[in-house]
């Protein structure tokens, strides 16, 4: 059993504050889903979390089992069982998806190297419903927005981490494919205790999830937390009226002010 627990994290961007103070703990097994308003700072807590070096940590920690992750390279956090699917992949031309998986398992040891990894790997891209012909491909090169969300899947379930955050794992995805990929990780929870943070707008994804906890994020933190019911309230009545409906206050929007127009008319002239 393991916990990844975070506390009062504080982070910012060119002097503009964006997470002002999140909580969350998840514990094997579980899936919580973070639920936010566009711009609310959802991926930039994933960033963070990741150790993404261009925002600056001002407060607050992130631990997996007690160990402090703030401070270490992502590389560390990744090797310490975090992973993130993200909501933007990254396309890395030359690097094929066969030979990301090789290399990226082949650094959690010579156990995990094995002979038999090959045929993990084709079978794990089976169980996702993507060809073989797609591991020698360019990573998320000219991909269709869903085969980019299969290809972090299938990094998700080759590498085996401990927690997993899905920043909008669903978006891009046709019916189909998100119970593709849904049933995987649904899967990799009771399997291999995987822990999940899904960030998405969608009551569809938690569903095939089974949601634990629902939490709905704005102004850069945590404001309600609760059940699955929370995902279906805020279908029925937008995050205002779910808002309303619980007696919270949503925060305002915690966009950095918009740069000068540097056309704009003189004030006073
Ligand atoms: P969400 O994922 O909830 O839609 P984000 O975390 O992407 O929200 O963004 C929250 C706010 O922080 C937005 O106003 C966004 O423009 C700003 N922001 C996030 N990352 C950066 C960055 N790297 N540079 C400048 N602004 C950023
Ligand atoms: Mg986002």
């Amino acid at each position: 059993m393991s916990v990844l627990r975070i506390s009062g994290l504080r982070a910012e961007i060119g002097g503009h504050e964006i997470l002002r103070g999140v909580d969350l703990e998840v514990r094997s097994g579980e899936v919580h889903a973070l639920m936010g308003p566009n711009g609310s700072g959802k991926s930039t807590l994933a960033h963070v979390i990741m150790g993404r070096g261009d925002y600056d940590v001002t407060g607050g920690s992130v631990t997996l089992d007690g160990e402090e992750l703030l401070g270490l390279p992502t590389w560390q956090r990744a090797a310490r069982g975090l992973f993130l699917a993200m909501q933007y992949p990254v396309e890395l031309p030359g690097v094929r998806v066969g030979d990301l998986l090789q290399a990226a398992r082949r650094t959690a040891g010579p156990a995990a190297a094995a002979p038999g990894l090959g045929e993990r790997i084709t079978a794990e891209a089976a169980r996702l419903g993507v060809r073989d012909e797609f591991l020698s491909r360019g990573v998320n090169v000219e991909f269709s927005g869903g085969e980019k969300k299969r290809a972090e899947t299938l990094q998700l379930a080759v590498l085996e981490p401990a927690f997993a955050i899905l920043d909008e794992i669903d978006s891009g995805l046709d019916v189909d494919a998100l119970a593709d990929v849904a049933r995987r990780i649904e899967a990799m929870t009771t399997e291999t205790g995987l822990g999940v943070v899904a960030i998405t707008h969608y009551a569809r994804l938690l569903r095939e999830l089974r949601a634990d906890r629902v939490h709905i994020f704005a102004g850069g933190r945590v404001v309600a937390s609760g059940g699955p019911e929370l995902a279906a309230g805020l279908e029925r009545a937008g995050y205002d009226g779910l808002a309303a409906e619980l007696g919270v206050e949503l925060p305002a929007p915690v966009a950095p002010p918009e740069p000068a127009d540097p056309f704009a008319e003189p004030v006073g002239f």
